[in-house]
C-alpha cells in the first residue's frame, strides 16, 4: 500500500479525536515508534500502519462514558472502514486483531507480531517526558489535583488515581516489565529513567528544596 492510502485512511480516523491526551498527535507518535519496532522486528508495515492510524479511535466515546470498550468497539468500526477504502480483504483481520487486544486486558492476548508491536508502541507513549505531558493534561480533563503528599498510591492500580503524581506510581512506572519485543523493551527502559528522575524532581520542589 503506498502512502496516499495510508494519508486517506488517516484524514478518515482524525475526525474520532478529540480529547488531547488521546489525540491526532497520539496517533502520530505511536505510528512513528511502530514502524520503527515493526522494521526492527521485521513486521509486517502495512498492518502495523492501519491498526496504528484506528486502534483509538473508539477512545473518546469511552472516556466520555458513552461505550465499555474502545477496543471492541473501535475494532468493529475499523472493519467497517478498512472495506470500504479497499483495504486487502485477506488482511483485515489481522488489523482487527491488532486493535482488540491493544490493552491488555484479561483474557485477550496479542497472538501477531504485529499485534504485539500495537501495544508495545501505544505503551511506550505513557511512558517518558511525553507519558509524563499526558498524564498531566488528562489530569486537568477530570480535574484531579497535581499532588498531594497526604494521598498515599495505590499498591494495585484500580483504572483511577487520586492524583496525577499518584498515577505516574500507580501505572507509568509499572509499563517497563510490559513489553513483548526486545526494540521497545531497550527504549522502555531509557524512558522509565527518565519518569523516576522527574518524580524525584517534582517532589523536591514541592517540598521547597530545590
Ligand atoms: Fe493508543
Amino acid at each position: 500500500m503506498d502512502d496516499a492510502f495510508f494519508e486517506t485512511l488517516r484524514q478518515r480516523s482524525e475526525k474520532f479525536f478529540r480529547l488531547s491526551h488521546h489525540d491526532k498527535s497520539h496517533v502520530e507518535r505511536v505510528y512513528n515508534l511502530a514502524l520503527r519496532i515493526a522494521r526492527e522486528e521485521n513486521a509486517d508495515v502495512d498492518v502495523v500502519k492501519a491498526a496504528v492510524l484506528l486502534h483509538d479511535i473508539a477512545r473518546a466515546m469511552e472516556d466520555e462514558g458513552k461505550i465499555d470498550d474502545h477496543a471492541a468497539e473501535g475494532a468493529k468500526m475499523a472493519r467497517e472502514i478498512l472495506d470500504e477504502i479497499g483495504f486487502p480483504k485477506e488482511k483485515i483481520g489481522e488489523v482487527i486483531h491488532c486493535i482488540e487486544v491493544h490493552r491488555f486486558r484479561k483474557g485477550m492476548k496479542a497472538e501477531t507480531l504485529e499485534a504485539k508491536i500495537l501495544q508495545d508502541a501505544d505503551r511506550l507513549d505513557i511512558i517518558g517526558a511525553v507519558g509524563i505531558a499526558r498524564v498531566f493534561t488528562r489530569g486537568g480533563w477530570s480535574n484531579i489535583p497535581i499532588h498531594d503528599p497526604a494521598i498515599k498510591p495505590k499498591e494495585r492500580y484500580d483504572g483511577k488515581s487520586e492524583t496525577s503524581v499518584n498515577h505516574i506510581y500507580e501505572k507509568i512506572l509499572k509499563v517497563k516489565g510490559t513489553f513483548n519485543t526486545e526494540t521497545a523493551r531497550r527504549i522502555a527502559e531509557e524512558r522509565h529513567e527518565f519518569v523516576k528522575t522527574f518524580l524525584e524532581r517534582l517532589l523536591k520542589e514541592w517540598k521547597g528544596e530545590i
